[in-house]
């Protein structure tokens, strides 16, 4: 399970200060040291790890906690504090159009899951919002794309408006028509991944933005990429002005970096994680219980 070894280097490293009635600013910096390593071993971005060893450090020395009553407790807290704050503090869904038509738009690259997610996520607004939802095939360039959405589709019983490999833009424009003459409220559009960013790519992911005029623009990031999938966040941002993203893969042995580096490298919210090979593993993205989950 993911964060499996960062949660046990954490959880080993906060032990050694909770049973002592004193600490030392030696015992915060042989925790902190820990702290250091079990986040690089995560890999988390380096400029993270420096921000949150920095902040936890300030708090744990500054509030007087050493010669406070349970000070290892109070170390725990402001460590989890800072994990939950790294990963945005608070949960942020969708921002739906109250009437018409809401436009999800997913981008990512090649295999990150996005085509997985956006069963799920389909099946999940469906669920939880009680709204009417179809999904736009217009990853064009590999047919088993669009042939693995369909069945995604059928799977969940969401109807898939494709037109093969027509252009891009065009699939978008007349699904977009389509959706809004049969009253659906919920639009996820599918768009081409690469194996790696290049520009051809996200010129077409521009030109698809301004024909879809989306409300959200999602990004997957494969959690077992660590620190590669916060660069990955910030590249697209930077290009697309992205409004989250959805973190997938998190039941692999993934280390946890992903998570803990996106929101502060790209900026981003994470808004979903996304754990599983089947369609209900998926759910909105609490900071809070991540942390938990993180510190057990
Ligand atoms: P895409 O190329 O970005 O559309 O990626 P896919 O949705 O096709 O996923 C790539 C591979 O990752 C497939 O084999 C999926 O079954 C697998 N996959 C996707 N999401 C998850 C997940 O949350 N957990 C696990 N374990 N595998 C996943």
């Amino acid at each position: 399970m993911a964060f499996d070894s960062l949660s046990s280097r954490l959880q080993m490293a906060m032990r050694r200060l909770t049973g002592k009635g004193k600490l030392t600013e030696t015992d915060i910096d042989e925790m902190m040291r820990e702290v250091r390593l079990s986040l690089l071993e995560a890999d988390v971005n380096l400029k993270v790890i420096k921000t949150f060893i920095n902040n936890v450090k300030e708090k744990a020395v500054g509030q007087k906690i050493l010669s406070g009553l349970n000070p290892g407790q109070q170390v725990v807290k402001i460590v989890f504090d800072e994990l939950k704050r790294v990963m945005g503090d608070e949960s942020v869904g969708i921002s739906y159009k109250i009437n018409g038509l809401t436009v999800i738009m997913t981008v990512g690259l090649q295999g990150s899951g996005k085509t997985t997610a956006i069963g799920k996520m389909g099946a999940f607004i469906r669920k939880t919002e009680k709204k009417k939802v179809m999904f736009i095939a217009a990853d064009i360039y590999r047919p088993a794309a669009i042939d693995q959405l369909k069945t995604i589709g059928k799977q969940l019983d969401i109807f898939v408006y494709d037109e093969g490999m027509n252009k891009a833009q065009t699939i978008v424009k007349n699904g977009l028509t389509y959706a809004k003459e049969n009253q659906y409220d919920v639009v996820i559009i599918d768009t081409a991944g690469r194996l790696h960013i290049d520009e051809a790519m996200m010129q077409e992911l521009v030109d698809v933005k301004e024909i879809a005029k989306p409300d959200e623009i999602l990004l997957t990031v494969d959690a077992m990429t660590g620190q590669v999938a916060a660069q990955v966040a910030e590249s697209f941002h930077n290009q697309l002005n992205t409004t989250g993203a959805i973190v997938t893969k998190l039941d692999g042995d993934t280390r946890g970096g992903a998570a803990l580096s996106i929101r502060e490298i790209s900026q981003i919210p994470i808004k979903f994680a996304s754990s599983g090979e089947k369609m209900d593993s998926f759910e909105a993205f609490h900071p809070e219980r991540m942390a938990s989950r993180i510190l057990g």
